[in-house]
């Protein structure tokens, strides 16, 4: 008899994206997809990784995904659970727990999670953190900043919040009020409907992204990549260009600081994405840390171009409770070559007509991948709501200075035409 071949439940993944479901067929590992609401899945039409479809509504019935999930464990067993997610990271920790499969523990997921608890458990265990303080929505915002010692100008956002939303900075005590009433709208579909908030002092400095594996705790950084210098009020998402090019003793300081801030929230086991600043140009300051492949599988294809690693087929593994197939070693892995990706800016609000650029960039043998997300007809409404972005462009180069290139020209090259939007489209 042949020996089953591992089954991972993979949750709210895109099959638009083919990342993950790539990784998974290589790993010779068998999928459950448990398809996001909002994408049509055809069954006929699925990735080859793909097993079996498992609909579950995690967001409106999370108790009862649960349930679900364990008939279908005692069912038929599977070897664990994963999501590239965000808010779900919390929810896959549970059933992994529950069900008795490896995972980080619900608290550890809790703790990557909650912008409030990370802050408190890296500035507990010595870590780089700008001065904080948590705000419910009982609290008065400019007594509670002055409490603790805040120096303007500050950052608002939600403390469960993602992809920047509602995430905003406030330059004086004088319109803190306004941006916390802001903040509370635009994030009023977060996880806690936009009632729990931190402030912090804002960090002025190029942010980068780190991408990592860990095993057994020991953490591997496959990749660490420049993000741009975005300065509010609102932080769209620009660029993503690694390796990053950083003085040796800058770099040697991201490392341990990312190596540290696993142990201090508890990350022994699978992939973190993890954002910083480095504060006045030098000293890398954590703004979060995700127990997950990072921005739906994009970390998974800058790491595996930058280094010749498998990332996600690695974390799969992981996740299936089978040993990595590549030695996890401590600290930072060596480049072989550069990747980037080019999220294209909204560049202003009201209908799409037109988004001009992209084809000949599908036929430019430096891209990879165009992924569009939003086309002709749609909606985009002005900042600070966020609509989401009108696409990705994932790259390969030879070097950092030939991405950077690349997107100077994109910059141009990539435009999207607007005509206003009716108020019955637009009625806020
Ligand atoms: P989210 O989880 O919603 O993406 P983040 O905490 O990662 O929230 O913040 C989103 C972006 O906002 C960051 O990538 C960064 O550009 C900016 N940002 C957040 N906090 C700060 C801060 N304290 N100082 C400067 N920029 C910040």
């Amino acid at each position: 008899m042949t020996p089953s071949r591992p089954t991972l439940v993979l949750l709210y993944q895109r099959v638009g994206l083919p990342w993950l479901f790539d990784s998974a067929e290589r790993a010779g590992i068998d999928l459950v997809l448990v398809p996001r609401p909002d994408e049509q899945v055809d069954p006929d039409r699925l990735p080859a990784a793909v097993v079996e479809l498992l609909p579950l509504d995690v967001a409106a019935d999370p108790s009862g995904a649960l349930e679900a999930l364990r008939k279908r464990h005692e069912a038929a067993p599977f070897d664990g659970i994963v999501t590239l997610y965000d808010p779900f990271v919390p929810f896959v920790a549970e059933a992994a727990e529950l069900l008795g499969l490896p995972g980080i523990g619900p608290d550890v997921a809790r703790s990557a999670q909650d912008k409030r608890v990370m802050r408190e458990r890296l500035e507990a265990a010595g870590l780089n953190v700008p001065r904080f303080v948590r705000l419910d929505p009982s609290d008065d915002p400019a007594a509670c900043v002055a409490a603790a010692g805040l120096t303007f100008p500050v950052v608002v956002k939600p403390a469960l919040g993602m992809s920047s939303l509602g995430v905003t900075r406030a330059d004086s005590p004088t319109t803190l009020g306004a941006v916390v009433a802001e903040v509370r709208r635009v994030s009023a579909g977060t996880a806690d409907g936009g009632a729990g908030l931190i402030v912090e002092e804002y960090l002025d400095g190029p942010e980068f992204a780190v991408e990592s594996l860990v095993h057994e705790g020991r953490v591997q950084i496959l990749s660490i990549g420049f993000k741009g210098d975005p300065r509010g009020p609102y932080f769209e998402e620009s660029v993503y260009q690694a390796p990053a090019e950083l003085p040796e003793a800058v770099r040697a300081d991201v490392v341990r600081e990312v190596s540290a801030a696993h142990a201090a929230l508890g990350v022994t086991f699978g992939p973190t994405h993890t954002e910083l600043r480095l504060r006045g140009g030098t000293v890398p300051h954590l703004l979060e840390m995700g127990a997950r492949i990072g921005g739906s599988g994009v970390s998974h294809y800058i790491a595996e171009n930058v280094t010749g690693i498998d990332f996600a087929g690695q974390a799969l593994r992981l996740a299936a409770g089978l040993p990595p197939t590549h030695t996890v070693e401590e600290g930072l892995t060596r480049p072989v070559a550069a990747a980037a990706n080019y999220i294209v800016p909204c560049g202003g609000h009201g209908t799409i007509t037109s988004v001009h650029g992209l084809d000949e960039l599908r036929a430019d043998p430096r891209v990879d991948h165009v992924v569009q997300m939003l086309v002709p007809g749609d909606v985009v409404r002005p900042y600070p709501d966020f609509t989401g972005y009108p696409a990705f462009v994932l790259s390969r180069h030879s070097d950092l200075a030939e991405a950077e290139r690349f997107h100077a020209h994109l910059e141009t090259a990539v435009r999207i035409d607007y005509a206003p939007t009716t108020s019955e489209e637009n009625p806020s």
